[in-house]
């Protein structure tokens, strides 16, 4: 079911058994904006059932929040205007040129091009896969685009991200309400999760920039301001004690810095925070 944020404003929640994650959509008086493509032509057509019983202007735009499969795999399904920033574009292309029948399929598996997951989701929901080839996007901006929907805007930037080099993120300044995508994540390295340290604040200050009130975030769904903020401050505190490849220095650092022990969030983050260290020592 399609969840309504505002009057212009519905979401598809994440699904996370079904790798899932959040879809958008914002609508004007004449147009409607999709934010990201869902994970396969079955996603994508479950969300356009869902759209098809509102009452909303025709669906012009499609938005790519960044070049993760769960994210655009499912953008073929969209009679739109497909766009993303020029990193996320060069990052699909390898995927415009896979196969996806099953041989194809599991040949990309063994070789790491792609994930086990992603393969068993293109099995139950990609009908067609022996003659499946993915679309190109039709629109490609550098930094920033805005888009008028019909007295609705929304701006589109692309944003330095802990999670990927290829991060758009949605404005609506009308609602007050911002797309993240999944750019607020970590990310994982050879099986190591992390959080990039050098983009942290970076990213933070291009989020902070928007007077936002709302955050959709990939597979989390909604978040309010104060949700965000004590995301924000739990990972800036946890970033500020790691100043070595060391967890035990940087817990100790936390303490001192904080005079309390850490939660189990800032304990996740350290960690994630250290990995990223020793990924860069590598
Ligand atoms: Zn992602």
């Amino acid at each position: 079911m399609l969840n309504k944020l505002s009057d212009t404003i519905y979401y598809l929640s994440n699904q996370d058994d079904k790798e899932r994650p959040t879809l958008g959509l914002v609508c004007g008086d004449q147009f409607s904006l999709i934010i990201d493509a869902g994970n396969s032509p079955q996603h994508a057509q479950d969300f356009l059932l869902e759209i098809e019983k509102r009452n909303v202007p025709p669906v012009k735009y499609v938005v790519i929040t960044h070049a993760h499969w769960d994210h655009f795999l499912g953008m073929n399904e969209f009679n739109a205007t497909v766009i993303v920033n020029n990193q996320t574009n060069e990052m699909i292309k390898e995927w415009q040129g896979f196969s996806y029948d099953d041989r194809s399929l599991q040949k990309y598996v063994t070789a790491n091009q792609m994930s086990p997951i992603c393969m068993k989701v293109l099995q139950t929901d990609m009908t067609n896969r022996e003659r499946f080839k993915l679309k190109s996007p039709d629109v490609i901006f550098e930094n920033t685009l805005t888009i008028d929907l019909g007295n609705k805007l929304c701006i589109l930037e692309r944003i330095k991200s802990t999670h990927t080099d290829d991060a758009t993120i949605i404005y609506i300044p009308d609602e007050k309400v911002v797309f993240l995508g999944d750019c607020a994540y970590g990310t994982t390295t050879n099986s190591l999760f992390h959080y990039k340290q050098s983009l942290l604040s970076p990213m933070i200050k291009d989020i902070q920039k928007y007077d936002a009130e709302m955050f959709l975030l990939g597979h989390e769904s909604i978040c309010d301001l104060n949700e965000m903020n004590v995301y924000w401050e739990e990972l800036t505190a946890a970033n500020q004690a790691v100043n070595s490849t060391s967890l035990e220095q940087a817990m100790k650092s936390f303490k001192e810095e904080n005079n309390r022990e850490p939660n189990d969030n800032e304990r996740f983050f350290i960690k994630a925070f250290v990995n990223d260290r020793n990924i860069q020592s590598d």
